[in-house]
């Protein structure tokens, strides 16, 4: 049994530099257990109200801890969201603009201040920034984006194959490593899955799920995108038309160990065979491709789930679970069929808003539901705060600490953020940028010289775009004007 409360005085808490900093108060310096998914929405988590995604885990989390409701990322998409994170700042300064980008390891991140500042630091499973990682005292990272079966991973004495499933591979190496860490500082743990990323390979205990199931249909499926600037017609993610055969498990199967490999026949075999023989066509087939991306999707949610219960179930056999900041998190959001994609990219609310849900029992209160306007860039100077450690350079967020003790936030925030870039491929998502305020939406394409905007109140699922409209001409105005501003406050020039 190691435990202990990790109290440290004032005068340990350190600033950027290495020296001292002075403190007003005595701070108890939590744990930190940083789950990082890849594409998991918020909509795909029963604590967000979803009624066929299967994660009790991660709704006990939530209901022990607290559930930001509006957190939303900066750009859609895996690379420049997973930089924001650590550095606490937009893709025009952390420079990781899109997937192709490298990110400089060498600007502050939020795992290198806790490591100066005298936490122990581990990073398992998807890293996905081209760069080695820093600020970690130990790391074990699946190269690029990973494989789901037997994946390979990297770590600084060079490459080896792991057997068995990524989700369940990288939670052993966490496992393992809090076996092996000092009990004498606090440690920061970030188990950053592959799954639920594409091309969404369930693993061998998840694949039966849903089997005898047909999921319910988003009501925009068939979206005709009629009001909305001609980028959304443009794109390549659509259920219909731009999965292939290997996203759809209609090719060769993934699983080498015949264990695996027949639970991915049981799963599959049957439905592929009964296609093939009778072709479908059209909306019956967007339809059968929908009920396939979702279910897959699904299974490797309940796989991720069920690796959080590994993890809560550890920290509780190990007295830890009243010390440690457990926080479960996606890099972005994603579509599930919502306007007839799979993918993120857009600004729409789908793959903007991710989950974000942190429990400190004890600090936190059990069943606190935030609705402030979050955003990416707050998470690594929360972290810093709640470490102890100083200010990060270069951040743009805000700490979220005063929130989680249950005070108010000094200066929340009237509007998020948001740009993405990279096109045309893969996707050919039109290269937007716009802000989300607690009720309005404007989406700009600079590209197009058009602009979409959205009443989230009235209009939630973003179907009327009211950009043009003589009657929203002057909220249009405003939001045109704030959106200046923000850019100007943020240092970006689009
Ligand atoms: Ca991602």
């Amino acid at each position: 049994m190691r435990r202990e409360r990790w109290i440290v005085a004032a005068s340990l808490a350190v600033s950027w530099c290495g020296c001292a900093a002075p403190r007003d108060r005595p701070t108890r310096r939590p744990n930190i257990v940083f789950i990082l998914a890849d594409d998991h929405a918020a909509h795909a988590i029963g604590a967000y109200g979803s009624t066929v995604a299967r994660t009790p885990h991660i709704d006990r989390l939530a209901s022990e801890g607290l559930r930001f409701e509006r957190a939303f990322c900066g750009n859609a998409i895996c690379a420049p969201a997973r930089a924001t994170l650590l550095t606490g700042s937009h893709s025009h300064m952390h420079g990781v603009v899109d997937n192709a980008a490298r990110f400089d390891g060498t600007q502050p991140t939020f795992p290198q201040a806790l490591q100066r500042s005298g936490y122990q630091t581990a990073l398992v499973g998807k890293w996905h920034l081209k760069s080695e990682p820093t600020g970690f005292d130990h790391w074990e990272i699946f190269p690029d984006q990973g494989q789901y079966y037997d994946p390979e991973l990297l770590s600084p004495t060079g490459k080896r194959r792991a057997q068995g499933y990524a989700s369940e591979v990288i939670t052993d190496l966490a496992l393992e490593w809090l076996e092996t860490r000092s009990d004498e500082q606090p440690f920061l743990l970030c188990l950053q899955h592959k799954a639920p990323h594409r091309s969404w390979e369930p693993g061998p205990r998840e694949l039966s799920l849903y089997a005898d199931e047909t999921l319910p249909e988003p009501p925009t499926l068939f979206d005709d995108y009629a009001t909305r600037a001609s980028g959304a017609a443009a794109q390549e993610m659509s259920i219909a038309g731009d999965l292939s055969e290997f996203d759809l498990k209609l090719g060769q199967p993934t699983p080498k160990s015949a264990r695996a490999l027949a639970a991915w026949s049981a799963a599959y075999a049957a439905e592929n065979a009964a296609l093939r023989a009778q072709p479908l066509e059209g909306d019956a087939r967007t339809r059968w491709n929908y009920q396939r991306y979702l279910k897959d999707y699904l299974r490797c949610v309940a796989g991720v789930d069920a690796s959080v219960g590994r993890v809560l179930d550890y920290l509780e056999r190990e007295g830890l679970a009243e010390d440690t900041l457990v926080i479960y998190a996606s890099d972005q959001g994603f579509f599930l069929g919502e306007h007839g994609w799979y993918d993120k990219r857009w600004m729409y609310e789908e793959a903007l808003r991710f989950p974000l849900v942190m429990r400190w029992q004890g600090t936190i209160a059990a069943g606190t539901v935030d609705r402030h306007l979050v955003s990416g860039i707050d998470l690594a100077p929360t972290l810093c705060e709640v470490g102890g450690s100083a200010a990060l350079p270069g951040a743009q967020g805000l700490s979220l600490a005063p929130i989680l003790r249950g005070d108010a936030l000094g200066e929340a925030r009237d509007a998020i953020y948001y740009r993405y870039y990279e096109y045309p491929d893969p996707h050919r998502v039109e290269p937007h940028f716009g802000l989300r305020t607690e009720r309005h939406k404007l989406l700009v394409f600079p590209r197009l010289g058009a602009s979409e905007l959205f009443d989230l109140e009235a209009d939630p699922r973003e179907l009327h775009n009211l950009a043009g409209d003589p009657q929203y001409a002057e909220l249009q105005a405003r939001l045109r004007a704030r959106l200046a501003s923000l850019q100007r406050e943020l240092g970006d020039t689009p």
